[in-house]
């Protein structure tokens, strides 16, 4: 049998290299800075991890008032992350007074709705009236 015969078998015989991505699950790397969010039962409404953005990924909004904030933050004020304007440099993380921010190595954001940290951030704190934290 040729050299070139046996090549050929040995691949293909052999498994593919590439991952078959959902079904297969890749690998991240340690420190992947992926999908990040403020914890509102930390955050004080400072809005200096929104003024250091270098993405203007970052806007300010009033907490809907059917959650719970503590007293720290008066102004009701919390940052939203806008995950197709961030480049996930995680300044905000960094400038943060109080360590508000939850990091995780979550890549995966398509989805059929806003790509933001909203309903993340919203689920921190619990609604009034005892209606639980909506997680
Ligand atoms: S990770 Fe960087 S780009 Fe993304 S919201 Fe934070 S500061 Fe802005
Ligand atoms: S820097 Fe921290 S405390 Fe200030 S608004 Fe951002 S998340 Fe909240």
């Amino acid at each position: 049998m040729s050299a070139l015969i046996k090549e050929v078998l040995k691949w293909v015989k052999s498994r593919p290299v590439t991952i078959e991505y959902p079904k297969e699950e890749t690998e991240v790397e340690p420190g992947f800075r992926g999908r990040h969010y403020a914890d509102l039962s930390k955050c004080v409404g400072c809005s200096l991890c929104a003024i250091d953005c270098p993405a203007r990924a970052i806007a300010m909004e009033k907490v809907p008032p059917e959650y719970e904030v503590p007293k720290k933050n008066p102004r009701r004020l919390y940052p939203v992350v806008n995950y197709f304007k961030c480049v996930f440099c995680y300044r905000c993380v960094a400038v943060c007074p109080v360590n508000a921010y939850v990091t995780t190595n979550e890549y995966r954001l398509a989805t059929d709705s806003a790509v933001n940290s909203r309903q993340l951030s919203l689920n921190t704190v619990p609604k009034a009236g005892g209606g639980g934290s909506g997680r």
